[in-house]
């Protein structure tokens, strides 16, 4: 695609960014065909082409309009389009350039600012979001059922994996995960069967993600860079790898390189994180799974794989394979590439659209009346949640209920 974008903007680290990932991008249209919003809207406005047409003429010096933002608002950052396009396309890169150059020549109305202050402060700190959710589980029975619905049942505790380990690896400690869900890092123990030993970086905090998609990328490079002082050191030291039981956290984390791009002390820092940066799913295709105690379950189990696993960190299908290996009985589910709705705050944020979205992704999952469903990623996994249904698990979970106790 030809571009002439504004001096002010072609002069920038963003822009020349832009102007690459813009100049990769044939116009075929492809991609419209897989996107969310495009199958919901019928609008080319809000499909990948039309989005990506938007941010070009808004780089090209094209005033910003409400109507743009909104087109752009509607995007779940699913990353289909991604996975669909035969040029490679770096779509949610150019979108976060593009909000953020919205942002700044349009900044949004006061209200909206709040509302995602708001969500910033309270989301991406467990030590705030605990009370709050603590105190909504205490009158779940009185809420009503569409807010019922979003506070998630303490989970049961997990029985304690044994654990003679030489081994070490990282987790990511994550924010809403440890409060909505502890029983999933609980789980990530399970690795004790294979001798390692999991360990948290106190200094490490929230990975970024929940700032970088509520414009404010400069707190998102922030927070990047103080991972990355908690964790290298660590990983420099005999730690093997960094894990995030949370797919939405480790597609983010693997941004690190391009948010931090143009900083002359974290680029190279950021790219050595990343080389260590490894889903769960990657440990355990490795190692001997016959060391997995495991009973037998004779439940039928729908799987769910969040888009940051399947496009963004382009593991789609290996929960299925991990799973069918170690015995387990799947259904078949259909859509599997479209997004359930979650997206974040996308729910907060875009609420008509994110309940369209997840009451056709529930109808898919449960088509095949399975027992269980599974999943990898927080976020999906409380959006998904319905007392009416089945249960629903981060795929860890199952396997460390699962582990005969010793
Ligand atoms: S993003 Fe990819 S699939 Fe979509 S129009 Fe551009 S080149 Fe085609
Ligand atoms: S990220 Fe998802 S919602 Fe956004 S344009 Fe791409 S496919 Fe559509």
């Amino acid at each position: 695609m030809q571009t002439a974008l504004t001096d002010l903007i072609r002069n920038t680290p963003q822009g020349r960014e832009a102007d690459r990932i813009l100049r990769t991008c044939v116009h075929c249209g492809f991609c419209t065909a897989t996107c969310p919003t495009y199958q919901l809207l019928g609008d080319e406005l809000d499909g990948p082409r039309g989005r990506i047409y938007q941010i070009k003429q808004l780089l090209e010096g094209t005033p910003p309009t409400a109507v743009m933002r909104n087109h752009l608002d509607r995007c779940l950052v699913c990353r289909a389009c991604e996975t669909t396009c035969p040029s490679g396309v770096n779509y949610h890169r150019l979108l976060d350039i593009g909000r953020e150059i919205l942002e700044e020549q349009l900044p949004r109305p006061p209200a909206q600012r709040i509302q995602r202050s708001l969500m910033r402060w309270l989301f991406g700190h467990t030590r705030r979001f605990a009370p709050v959710l603590g105190l909504a589980r205490g009158v779940r029975p009185l809420l009503p059922a569409s807010l019922r619905r979003k506070v998630l049942p303490r989970p049961p505790p997990l029985p304690v994996t044994p654990t003679n380990t030489e081994r070490r690896m990282l987790r990511l400690e994550g924010c809403v995960q440890p409060a909505l869900s502890p029983d999933i890092d609980q789980a990530l123990h399970l690795l004790g069967h294979f001798g390692i030993a999991i360990e948290t970086a106190p200094q490490a905090t929230c990975c970024g993600a929940l700032p970088q998609h509520l414009d404010a990328p400069e707190q998102a490079r922030t927070l990047a860079r103080r991972n990355i002082d908690a964790w290298l050191p660590l990983l420099e030291d005999g730690v093997e790898a960094l894990l995030a039981t949370a797919s939405g956290c480790g597609a983010h984390l693997h941004d690190y390189p391009a948010l931090l791009a143009e900083d002359p002390v974290y680029a190279e820092r950021a790219r050595q994180l990343e080389e260590r940066l490894r889903d769960p799913i990657q440990i355990l295709e490795q190692e001997d799974l016959s060391r997995l105690p495991l009973r037998p379950n004779p439940q039928r189990i729908a799987v769910h794989t969040p888009c940051t696993l399947q496009h963004g960190l382009h593991m789609n299908g290996r929960i299925e394979i991990l799973l069918e290996s170690l015995g387990y009985r799947l259904v078949p589910v259909t859509e599997s590439h479209l997004c359930c709705g979650s997206a974040g705050t996308y729910a907060l944020t875009q609420p008509e659209l994110s309940q369209r979205l997840r009451e056709r992704k529930r109808t898919a999952l449960t088509m095949e009346h399975p027992d269980l469903i599974v999943t990898a990623n927080i976020g999906c996994l409380s959006h998904l949640h319905d007392e009416q249904g089945p249960p629903i698990l981060h795929w860890l979970v199952l396997l460390a209920r699962d582990l005969e106790t010793v």
